[in-house]
Formats: structure tokens, sequence, C-alpha cells
């Protein structure tokens, strides 16, 4: 069924829902419904290049489902996005808002490209194109788009003006993730790697760990890579090794993290900012360490750097970091407390549900309240998850991916199948 779902995303997606399904015992009838999405669109979008020639890049929106409330889902330009992969963010992202409590379903969204290809006209005439084609499948109360892979508040900005101008008023709450400055929230830049070091302060504390003595190792140093090593440099964890695209590094004595943002704020990407502790990036997961923080892609921890890890903490910034494979690795590996990414990023999605309150309000809060609430929520969620997983006797994800689960399964009994 549904073949355009196809490859290996998709597939780890479809096998994690399975599993909970077992559990939750969902009957087969109710499976599919819950698992495919709502609606795919596949969009078209042709800009004018710098050079005077046209190129036409394709793009996705995946609605997951609508039971809860809007779809709500980030957008990412990559040359690796296809519909399989958008599909399987979407579900993850279901199962995310559903865990955290929040009233949305979920949504993603994509374009094949490399953003650092594009000059800023360019990249300004794709992100106005994209939504402008999809203007007539998204809303405030239908799908609300956000920042993830290669996209940041300007894309947004852009995004809320195209479809502003079209709509011939200033509609704020129609996507999240914006600048301050045109109805943004504060902290919602920070949000998700602030809270995945909120879960790994509460997973450290679970464990018994002593973080102010402990190291890490961070893959991915964008919005979520870079916040997170920030704070977790501020309470005095020692940052072994960062990589991204274009370098890594690896330094024992710890690595300089205020000056590594520095860098990276002028110059966009690491490479070039030191050539003494350069390292092999394919080394990177497997060093030694007590937090390992994987923030770039998916399945990057596979069956065989799950066996050769060594952390205490994994915590699961990016968007399906783990395989299959890797799960069953950690299943006989129990001495890695894992944090599941629907629960480890959740903080970007949950200031995102802030920011959109607000914008719905014109209501604008501090940022301390921001910060407390989100944490006071990502806390529920982070103890619901830890709690059930002692009980069900199953690892953290599938604890938390049944949480999920069972909140959008609840709500589509209770609304009953139309017509
Ligand atoms: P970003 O584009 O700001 O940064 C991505 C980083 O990953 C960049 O530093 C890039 O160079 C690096 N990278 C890409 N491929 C890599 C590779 N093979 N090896 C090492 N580094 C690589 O994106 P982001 O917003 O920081 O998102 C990172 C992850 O967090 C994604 O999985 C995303 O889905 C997830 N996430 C983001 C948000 C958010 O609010 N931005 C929320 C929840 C989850």
């Amino acid at each position: 069924m549904f073949d355009i779902y196809g490859g290996p995303v998709f597939g780890m997606a479809r096998q994690q829902f399975l599993q909970a399904a077992d559990i939750l015992e969902i009957p087969t009838d109710q499976r599919d419904r819950l698992l495919y999405p709502k609606r795919a669109i596949a969009v078209t979008c042709p800009i004018h290049r710098d050079d005077g020639s046209t190129v036409v890049y394709e793009g996705y929106r995946v609605q997951h489902h609508l039971s809860l409330g809007p779809a709500k889902g980030g957008v990412r330009f990559s040359p690796h996005v296809d519909i399989g992969e958008v599909a399987a963010l979407s579900l993850w992202m279901s199962w995310k808002c559903a865990l955290m409590n929040l009233p949305y379903g979920g949504a993603k969204g994509g374009v094949r490209v490399d953003p650092y290809s594009l000059s800023p006209k360019e990249l300004e005439a794709l992100s106005r194109r994209f939504m402008q084609e999809l203007i007539p499948f998204v809303g405030p109360h239908v799908d609300v788009m956000a920042p993830d892979i290669g996209t940041n508040e300007q894309v947004m900005a852009w995004f809320m003006d195209t479809y502003s101008n079209d709509a011939g008023q200033t509609v704020t709450e129609i996507v999240t993730g914006k600048p301050v400055s045109c109805g943004g929230t504060v902290g919602r830049r920070e949000a998700t790697g602030r809270g995945v070091t909120h879960t790994i302060v509460r997973a450290a504390e679970e464990i018994n760990l002593n973080l102010a003595q402990s190291t890490a190792v961070i893959q991915g140093f964008g919005n979520v890579g870079s916040v997170a090593a920030n704070e977790l440099h501020a309470l005095g964890v020692k940052i072994l090794a960062i990589s991204d695209h274009t370098a890594a590094y690896h330094d024992p004595k710890g690595l300089n993290i205020p000056e590594i943002i520095d860098y990276v704020s002028k110059h966009g990407v690491l490479k070039g900012y030191s050539s003494e502790c350069l390292t092999d990036p394919n080394t990177i997961l497997t060093i030694k360490c007590d937090v390992l923080v994987p923030a770039a892609v998916e399945r990057v921890i596979t069956e065989e750097i799950a066996n050769k890890i060594e952390c205490r903490i994994l915590a699961e910034a990016a968007n399906g970091p783990t395989t299959l494979e890797a799960d069953a690795v950690f299943a006989k590996r129990p001495e890695v407390f894992i944090i599941p990414d629907i629960l480890c990023n959740s903080g970007g999605v949950t200031v995102s549900y802030f920011e959109w309150v607000q914008d719905l309000q014109q209501f604008f809060w501090e940022e301390e309240e921001i910060i407390s609430r989100m944490k006071k929520i990502m806390d529920k969620g982070f103890y619901d998850t830890v709690k059930s997983a002692k009980e069900l006797k199953v690892s953290n994800r599938m604890a938390a991916t049944c949480a999920g689960l069972r909140r959008v399964n609840a709500a589509k009994q209770a609304r009953g199948l139309f017509p």
C-alpha cells in the first residue's frame, strides 16, 4: 500500500509504528488509518537563477493527520529530500506533538535543493515560490510550518510575507520560527537546543551523572547542535568533539565553544576554524564521552556504530538518527540511556506552539516565561516516558512512541470515522 512512501526512512518509521501498535494492541483494521498520511502534496518550484537561467526544484508537504488540530512541522531544504523521508518525519512530528500534549497533528515539508548552492536572492525566490505553491493547502488552523535543516528565521519571514501578501493582511500565525521583529517569539531560535540540554540534565539525574564533570560529543553544528553545545558548555560539560558537513574537530582538553560559535556566525560553517584539532568526521560518533548528541541528519547511528559507541547518554537531537538495527543493539546495552528524538528535540515544537498562541492573541510573553513553560511541558514528557518504559518493560523510544500514538488514536476513536 502507498508505494510512494518507499525508502529506508519511511520503512523505519513504519516499523516503529507497528512495534508500538502491537504493544498498544491496536486492532489491525485501525492501523493503516493511523499510519499513512492524510495527504501529501508535491509541488514544482521554478525560479530564476542569478545568471538568467531558469531552474526547477521539487518540493513536498506531507500532513500526517489533523485529528488534534492543525498539522505542524518544519520545512527542510536539503539535496537528500524525498517524499518518503518527509512522510516519515511527519509521523514523528505527530507522535512528538501528542507526547507533549500539544493540540497539533504532524506535518513536514521539504525542497530537494542544496541551500548552500543558492545566492540569497535565489534562496528568497525559492522560499517564496514554495509557500506560494502551498497556499491552497496550509493556513493557521490547517498547517503551520517551521524551520528545519537548511531553513531559518529569514526563510520563515519570507514564507509569512508571501502568505500575507496573498491574504491581503499580515498573518503572523501562518508559520513559527520567524524573527522576533515580525511576530516571532523570544526563545524560539534557541528552543530546540535548549530543550535537548534540559532532557540531558534530567537523564543525568536519572543515571547519577555529574554533568559539571562530564564530556560530550556533538555531530551537527547548525541551529540545534550549536545551541546545545553552548548550553552544555555553560553547564561545565567539556565538549570533546564537534562536526558539521564541512569539518570535524576533536580536542581531548575540550573545545572553545563560544569562540567556535563566533566563527560559525561569521563564516556559516566549521571549515577553516582550526587546522590543529581537525579530525575524521567518520570517527566522531565513537569517541568515548558521557553524552553523545547526534544533531544533524537521520540514520547516522548504524548497527556497527551502536556496537562501538562509548557514551552513557545518547541524546537524539536530530530526528531519526538511530536505525532499527542499532536499536536492536541498544536493547542489549542498557548502560546507554537513550533520550529518543521525539522527546529530546521537542523543545522546538513546544516553543513554536507558544509562538502560534501569542500570534493568535497578539499578546507576547517574556523569555523567562517561555523557558519555564517549555521545561514544565518537557519534564512531563520526560517523566511519563521513563515511568512508562519501566512499567511496560520497553525502551524509552517505544514508551514515548506509544504515548504519542495512544493520544492520536484516542482522538480518532472519539471523533469517529466520517462519513
Ligand atoms: P541546520 O541546517 O541548522 O543544521 C544542520 C547541521 O548538520 C549543519 O551544521 C550541517 O552542516 C550538519 N550536517 C549535515 N549533514 C551532516 C553530516 N553528514 N555530518 C555532520 N554534520 C552534518 O539544521 P537544524 O535545524 O540544526 O536541524 C538539525 C536536526 O535537528 C535535524 O535532524 C532536524 O530535523 C532536527 N530538529 C530541528 C529542529 C529545529 O527547531 N530547527 C527541531 C526539531 C528537530
